[in-house]
């Protein structure tokens, strides 16, 4: 077999995919792994995957970029982060709210800057990169430059990129409130320009019931009817005084998602962050309308929110879509490694017990389902595009140790996920082109 491009490679090592959903196909129909795997990368896509030996049987013309001893998988999808949030991490605060008044607030506040704007959005997202992090859908701040600037910045690099100008217009402060019709013009303007533009695409992106106005989530919900393509990005049910506040605000509704739908802010392609104290009809609502929520574990467990019920929600009858996401700042690391180890144990914590295969489904094709862009992005197979990473299976010594006596497949991926972080990137790839490289005295 020839290609057209001349750029045109292998890659080889150890290859993970997904046939299919883990939760409702079973773990071993649903995976596939190679332990001596390859496939060609072309024009920015993986255009045959396979047997390393049936590869490169038919394509002895291509050079090879070899990983042997690595695993090769798709990059990471970060279902629900702040990219302004990236110099508030680790902020000490007694909960949500107080949280956003004291530090998330003023923080977002300097995105007027644009300056600063850029500054922020190449760090985020190259140290997204540094964490095998290809994809994710992002919260910009009120400001609209603060979302041109980010998207450009994905643009320059290539990436599959998902946001949105976050909608705000009371019980902000004064710096930070948009209107009910300026968020909305903002919001189109900033769709216009960017969504389906390359590899980006916007997302309707009300803060959250608390800092909207009625006339605000109408707008939201107008501009989803007009661009049913966007996608639809908010919180729900994070913290107890939360919900409390809801509650005052829409007496009328019946409960959180309520107000959210009676806006026509609910269904597929929405995407909504936290979803930990859920009511019964909450849950069946999810289900029922196909929307979809972010499960953000390490978040959840720094401001003390609670223990959202994966098991619940996507182990069971009526599974609701899922993506697992940092939400950083709130959330306390933009490695979805460290991610998944806070999902198994918040899920341990309630009592259910989230396999390895279902935990790095989630965290790349389970995640791309959720942004509607699973038949592209989150898995290694043809036509595919070739965003994927080298993990590094023996990145510290207790991690190399543990590797030493392994018995399966499942048990390697754990081991990764209870132990590894950044320092397990060797490389990523967005759309074909290598973007990072881990550098060091152990590269080989
Ligand atoms: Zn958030």
């Amino acid at each position: 077999m020839t290609t057209s491009d001349p750029s045109a490679f292998i890659v080889r090592g150890q290859v993970l995919s997904f046939r299919d959903d883990p939760f409702a196909a079973g773990s071993d129909a649903a995976t596939a792994y190679q332990s001596d795997g390859a496939f060609v990368v072309e024009g920015g896509k993986i255009s045959v995957a396979g047997p390393a030996q049936d590869i490169l049987a038919s394509h002895p013309q291509l050079p090879v970029e070899r990983y042997t001893d690595d695993l090769i998988m798709a990059g990471f999808v970060d279902s629900h982060v702040h990219y302004p949030q990236y110099e508030v991490i680790a902020s000490y605060a007694g909960d949500l709210l107080e949280w956003l008044d004291n530090y998330t607030f003023p923080f977002e506040a300097r995105f007027a800057d644009r300056e600063y704007a850029r500054k922020i959005a190449d760090l985020f997202l190259d140290r997204c990169l540094a964490n095998g992090t290809t994809s994710a859908s992002v919260y910009a701040t009120v400001h609209p430059q603060s979302a041109g600037t980010f998207f450009a910045a994905a643009e320059a690099r290539g990436l599959c990129m998902t946001a949105g100008k976050v909608m705000m217009d009371r019980n902000a402060p004064d710096n930070l409130r948009d209107t009910a019709q300026s968020s909305y013009d903002d919001s189109k303007a900033l769709m216009e320009e960017w969504h389906g533009r390359g590899r980006l695409q916007y997302a309707i992106t009300p803060r959250f019931a608390i800092t909207s106005t009625p006339e605000q989530l109408e707008a939201a919900g107008t501009l989803w009817r007009e661009y049913p393509s966007a996608l639809m990005q908010t919180h729900i049910d994070e913290s107890r005084n939360e919900i409390a506040e809801v509650r005052r605000l829409f007496p009328d509704a019946r409960d959180y998602l309520d107000v959210y739908e009676r806006f026509g802010l609910a269904g597929p392609g929405s995407n909504f962050g936290h979803a930990i104290h859920l009511t019964e009809r909450e849950r069946d609502a999810f289900a029922a309308t196909g929307s979809g929520i972010s499960h953000c574990p390490t978040s959840n467990m720094f401001l003390g929110s609670g223990l959202m019920d994966l098991g619940q929600l996507r182990g069971g009858a009526n599974p609701v879509a899922l993506g697992l996401a940092t939400d950083i700042g709130g959330g306390s690391s933009l490695s979805m490694f460290r991610t998944m180890k806070a999902a198994y144990e918040v899920a341990r914590l309630c009592g259910y017990g989230l396999h390895p295969t279902h935990a790095y489904y989630l965290a790349t094709l389970g995640g791309a389902q959720l942004l509607r862009q699973a038949d592209h992005i989150g898995n290694i197979a043809a036509g595919y595009d070739a965003d994927f990473i080298v993990v590094d299976l023996r990145s510290t010594p207790e991690i190399a140790n543990r590797m030493e006596h392994l018995s399966d497949l499942a048990e390697m991926l754990f081991v990764q996920m209870m132990l590894a972080d950044d320092r397990a990137i060797r490389a990523t790839y967005v759309a074909g082109r290598k973007l990072y490289q881990r550098s060091g005295a152990h590269e080989h």
